[in-house]
């Protein structure tokens, strides 16, 4: 098959590899000639553990090849994905939608026979009506099947989430779209993940769906946590206590700083506006969201706190900048709320991220970055673990406490263990247990 990947970010690139490992032909076209041409020198512009070993190998099989320009390679595909970005519009938070309808058009205008285009990007219910209305006013002529199939992969495992999905959503009513779209994923149907066929509306709404009770989840255990800080639980013991029950489930379950990153923070915006302008509000999503936000800047003043209420011209080690391990991604990391809140209280912030450090350059204030934990923990009256790499999970505590002037570290992801903390002499914040004396 021939596939056409429009935008080659996180979703695009590793779609379009993972579908040429498959065995089908796949071209990922960018509008950005930096990414392009940093892909064809061999260069991944992203991070994400296992993606530079499959595009190698899928390039030197010919079966994988990028593109700056997008009506060449589409008007030779069978299918086309649309994988750009759906950020939120500033000013209203609904999804902003510029850049789908650009590409949609660009498609339309360069497709030759039968194409079936589809959806990946995460679009509110409705877009794809509405290309299909801008493909049968604007190009008449042409034969285009408009297919919603909506991405679930997670930065990070995202190699593994596109090739061992839980489902795959389909939403057509398209005999013949069905057909390619069974085509594409033959592979993994092979591999017993379950293809659900439904209608397109349907499809646009599960990933909106998805995501927003995820994103529930999440609040509500962290809420569960400050519970547990008043009334002496331990959440993480909470947490197995209600996961264990099948009907829960034991994912998403952690108690943390709050949810962030390139998707919950904007996706539940969406639904709460979609569903406003349908009049049937979602106050559970719109309550989920406020409290997130609320969170976030919290979280700054429980590190404020933890410093004796006062940070002005102490020295405060951040370990961790990205959302979550595992990728260099800063959208809507929580960090930059929280080093926000540090600054304003007149912190000298010292920051070291395995891989974001480059991306949060464009979204930090000022903060100095520095090479290992150790060099930003020397002289610093607190340590602040804000995202769980591995790395940080056995640091020479010992070192630390000598290198810093003050043993004290508020641990918004649980990853020490108390009593431990305790015995190497820090005083230890973690989220939802009675800190340790
Ligand atoms: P991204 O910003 O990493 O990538 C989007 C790419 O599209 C960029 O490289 C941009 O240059 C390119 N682009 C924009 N307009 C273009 C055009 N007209 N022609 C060619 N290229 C164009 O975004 P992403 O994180 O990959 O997300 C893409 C979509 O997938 C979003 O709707 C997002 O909500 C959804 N999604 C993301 C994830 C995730 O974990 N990142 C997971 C599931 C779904």
């Amino acid at each position: 098959m021939r596939i056409v990947m429009i935008g080659s970010g996180y979703v695009g690139l590793v779609s379009g590899a993972c579908l040429a490992d498959f065995g089908h032909e796949v071209i990922c076209v960018d509008k950005s000639t930096e990414k392009v041409e940093a892909l064809e020198r061999g260069e991944v512009p992203i991070f994400e553990p296992g993606l530079e070993a499959i595009i190698a190998h899928n390039r030197a099989s010919g079966r994988l090849s990028f593109s700056l320009d997008l009506a060449g390679p589409v008007a030779n595909a069978d299918v086309v994905f649309i994988a750009v970005g759906t950020p939120s519009r500033r000013g209203d938070g609904h999804a902003d939608l510029t850049y789908v309808y650009a590409a949609a058009r660009e498609i339309a205008a360069a497709v030759t026979g039968f194409t079936v285009v589809v959806t990946k990007s995460t679009v509110p219910v409705g877009t794809g009506d509405e290309i299909e209305r801008i493909f049968r006013e604007e190009f008449p002529e042409k034969d285009i099947a408009v297919v919603s199939n909506p991405e679930f992969l997670r930065e990070g495992a995202a190699i593994s989430d596109f090739k061992r999905p839980d489902r795959i959503v389909i939403g057509t009513g398209d005999e013949r779209a069905t057909e390619l779209m069974r085509e594409v994923y033959r592979p993994l149907y092979l591999n017993e993940a379950p293809l659900y066929f439904c209608e397109r509306r349907t499809s646009e709404l599960i990933k909106y769906a998805a995501n927003a009770f995820l994103a529930m989840k999440i609040t509500f255990i962290n809420e569960i946590a400050d519970l547990c800080e008043h009334i002496g639980a331990d959440v993480q013991k909470v947490a197995k206590g209600i996961g264990m029950d099948k009907r829960i489930g034991d994912k998403f379950l952690h108690a943390g700083p709050g949810y962030g990153g390139s998707c919950f923070p904007k996706d539940t915006l969406a639904l709460v506006k979609t569903a406003q302008d349908f009049g049937s509000p979602m106050r559970l999503i719109e309550t989920t969201v406020a409290i997130n936000d609320n969170r976030k800047r919290a979280m700054g003043r429980k590190v404020i706190a933890a410093c004796d209420g006062n940070v002005r011209g102490k020295k405060i080690a951040v370990l961790g900048l990205t959302f979550k391990p595992n990728t260099d991604d800063m959208r809507d990391a929580p960090a930059i709320t929280i080093i926000q809140a540090l600054l304003d209280g007149g912190a000298d912030v010292h920051v070291f991220d395995p891989e974001g450090m480059e991306a949060a350059k464009a979204v930090l204030g000022p903060v100095t970055y520095g090479k290992n934990p150790y060099e930003i923990a020397t002289g610093a009256e607190a340590i602040v673990v804000v995202t769980e790499w591995d790395e940080f999970r056995a640091l020479d505590f010992r070192r630390l406490k000598q290198e810093m002037k003050a043993p004290v570290i508020v641990d918004l992801r649980n990853i020490y263990k108390p009593e431990e903390m305790e015995k190497y002499g820090f005083a230890h914040f973690p989220i939802g247990k009675r800190k340790a004396k």
